[in-house]
Parts: C-alpha cells; sequence; structure tokens
C-alpha cells in the first residue's frame, strides 16, 4: 500500500514517480542538443503532441508556470490586459509572473467552480483610449483546479472563445490537466484545443512524467515562444531523457486517467458519509476531492497534520476549512480505503476496517 514511502499521498498528481517502463525509456532515450534542435526524442515530442492537440508546433518546457509564462509573453505586449479566472491557477499560483516578467495586467473574473459564463465577460473589453490598458488575452483552465478539478462545459466555451476572437482577442488554455477532460467526456484534446491560439499541457501531473509541459500553436507562435524560452532560461540540451518520459506517458498513461476518476469518485462517496466533512463542489468530475472540515472539529492543516503523523495519509489544506485530495497513479483502491478509515476515526465516526467492504 502507498508509494515508495509507504504513506498514501494524495496531495497532489505531481507526486507520481517515473514507473519501470517510463525509467527504461528515459535510460534508453536518444538524444542531442535540443537548443540546437538536434535532440531527436524531444523533436519527436513536439510532434507528437502538437498532432495529438491538433496544432502545427509544439515546444517541450520544464514546467506547466513556465508554459503559461511564455504563452503570455508571445501573445501579449507590456500594457496589455489578459482576462483570466479568479481561482485559476495563473492569477493565483504563478508569482503573477505575467506581471513581474511580462508588464501584463490580470482582469480576474469570479466564476463558479471555475466556470465562466459568455455574459460575464461582456464588459471586460475596456475600450480603446489613452486612459486604458489594452484588453488583449483570455485565458480558462481545464481542468480547473481550485474549483475541484471541474470540466469547462464545452459548448459554453465554444461560444467564449467564438466572442473573444471576434472581439479581438487571442485565447490561451491552461489544459495542465486537459487529458483528464478529455478521458472524463470523450471530447478528443484536438477539439478541445481548436479554441485556442496557445495550450499549456503538463506531463507532470496525471500523466506521471517527473519533469516537463508542453506549450502547443502554429508554427510562427512556436518560433517566437522558443525565443522566450531561451531568455527566461528554458533551453534545455539533452532533454530527450525528459521527453522520453512524456511520450511514454502520452502512450501509457492517458486512459488510465479513467481509473483516477473513478477512485476519486470513491473517495468522495466516503467522504460525504462521514460526519464533520462535507463535499466541496458535491459533484468530483476528475481526479480531485475538495472537501470541508466542520470548524468544530478543527482546521485544515490540523486535520492533514494528525492525517499524517497517525496514519500516514497525506492530503492538502486548501484554505482554513478545506482540504484537497488528488488521486493519480501512485494511490490505489487501498490508499483509499486507508484514508477513509483515518477521516472516520479522526472525526470520531464508525471505523471500517481497512479494505473492508463498505455499502
Ligand atoms: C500545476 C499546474 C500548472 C503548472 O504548474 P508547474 O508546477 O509549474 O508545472 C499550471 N496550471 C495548473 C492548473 C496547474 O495545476
Amino acid at each position: 500500500m502507498g508509494g515508495a514511502n509507504g504513506l498514501s499521498d494524495f496531495r497532489s498528481d505531481t507526486v507520481t514517480r517515473p514507473t519501470p517502463g517510463m525509467r527504461r525509456a528515459m535510460a534508453e532515450a536518444e538524444v542531442g542538443d535540443d537548443v540546437f534542435g538536434e535532440d531527436p526524442t524531444v523533436n519527436r515530442l513536439e510532434e507528437r503532441i502538437a498532432e495529438l492537440l491538433g496544432k502545427e508546433a509544439g515546444l517541450l518546457v520544464p514546467s506547466g508556470s513556465m508554459s503559461n509564462l511564455v504563452a503570455v509573453r508571445t501573445l501579449c505586449r507590456p500594457g496589455d490586459e489578459m482576462i483570466c479566472e479568479a481561482e485559476s491557477h495563473i492569477f493565483n499560483n504563478e508569482q503573477s509572473a505575467y506581471a513581474q516578467i511580462c508588464g501584463v495586467a490580470a482582469r480576474p473574473v469570479q466564476g463558479l467552480r471555475g466556470i465562466l459564463r459568455l455574459e460575464q465577460l461582456f464588459e471586460c473589453i475596456r475600450p480603446p483610449g489613452i486612459h486604458h490598458a489594452r484588453t488583449r488575452l483570455l485565458t480558462l483552465e481545464n481542468t480547473h483546479n481550485r474549483g475541484g478539478g471541474t470540466i469547462q462545459p464545452f459548448d459554453e466555451l465554444t461560444r467564449i472563445c467564438r466572442w473573444a476572437h471576434q472581439s479581438g482577442l487571442v485565447t490561451h488554455l491552461d489544459g495542465a490537466r486537459l487529458f483528464n477532460a478529455v478521458v472524463a467526456t470523450g471530447i478528443p484534446a484536438s477539439d478541445w484545443a481548436r479554441h485556442f491560439d496557445t495550450v499549456n499541457i503538463c506531463f507532470s501531473k496525471g500523466l506521471g512524467a517527473p519533469v516537463g509541459s508542453a506549450l502547443v500553436a502554429t508554427k510562427e507562435l512556436i518560433a517566437e515562444a522558443r525565443r522566450h524560452r531561451k531568455a527566461l532560461g528554458g533551453g534545455m540540451r539533452q532533454a530527450g531523457i525528459l521527453a522520453a518520459a512524456a511520450l511514454y506517458a502520452l502512450e501509457h498513461h492517458i486512459d488510465r486517467l479513467a481509473e483516477d476518476h473513478a477512485l476519486a469518485k470513491r473517495l468522495a462517496a466516503g467522504i460525504a458519509e462521514i460526519p464533520g466533512l462535507t463535499l466541496d463542489p458535491e459533484v468530483v468530475e476528475t481526479n480531485m476531492v475538495f472537501f470541508r472540515v466542520d470548524p468544530a472539529w478543527g482546521s485544515a492543516s490540523l486535520l492533514c497534520e494528525r492525517l499524517k503523523a497517525e496514519f500516514g495519509v497525506l492530503m492538502l489544506p486548501s484554505g482554513p476549512q478545506r482540504i484537497r485530495a488528488v488521486t493519480h497513479l501512485d494511490v490505489g483502491p487501498q490508499d483509499v480505503e486507508r484514508a477513509l478509515a483515518a477521516l472516520s476515526q479522526l472525526m470520531g465516526a464508525k471505523v471500517y476496517p481497512v479494505g473492508a467492504a463498505r455499502v
């Protein structure tokens, strides 16, 4: 049970370790100097991810944060403004690098579980004029992390992006977990990507690679993005070792995301039965489970500390009373039962023996 250290680690799908098959692919990767464009495995990955997303070209970058940053840098000029969802990763979790490094302002709009409606955006485009920033970019996140691993409704996303382009904006998708949305909906990655000028994909989340993300777009935009990646220090040399892991993940770890989703539903169903815990949001759509702890019991951080110290179960406080648990490659059904038994015991509910059938 649990990962290599015997812990059941639900903090994030980034904690996955490369599988033996993935390590073999990395060890055997053909490599070259990628800054010279000479790493055949990187080139293969960039072609493959572009093809999967129906775009002309791809660019391997060290992290999702750099991928989003390079996208903003490529699409915007200083003094431009970016419309984004108020709980989005790019707005909250990347040090406002769009502002620090690109000189771009953000216009956050509060969605519901990370989901925006088109009518909320009509007022967000500033009129031209010497007093105003230039509204330039719209970013969406799919699946939406803090929203609860929620999937953007495809029709609304289509309407929003169509309106954005008709209004002269460009669009970026933070698709760190786009393949979770693909597997959950059956809508191909290229259909989602069609509505965006640039798309970020993370290999190091649910796909289970140790390092790496990709930006995909037209050849012209990726040529420009490649320049910005180099300026930001993201030009890597024999990166084929990393690209091999990402290629392996694309081949072997997409369909299995369905297992993570089923396990998250199982975890959520168990949590919903425990007094003092409530799911937030109630419906779990992909691999993330957020729940709230009754303040009468104590704080989210106290519950997480006790889960770890007394039961070897790791979860992430994501607010004073809110906790995040994420399923992934390195947790199985036994880890879920262990977590539910631990939560039941700590909350003072009936204790279910680990691995026992529950009804
Ligand atoms: C993880 C994540 C990123 C990028 O994170 P890195 O840690 O920089 O790879 C971007 N967007 C979302 C929604 C994420 O969850």
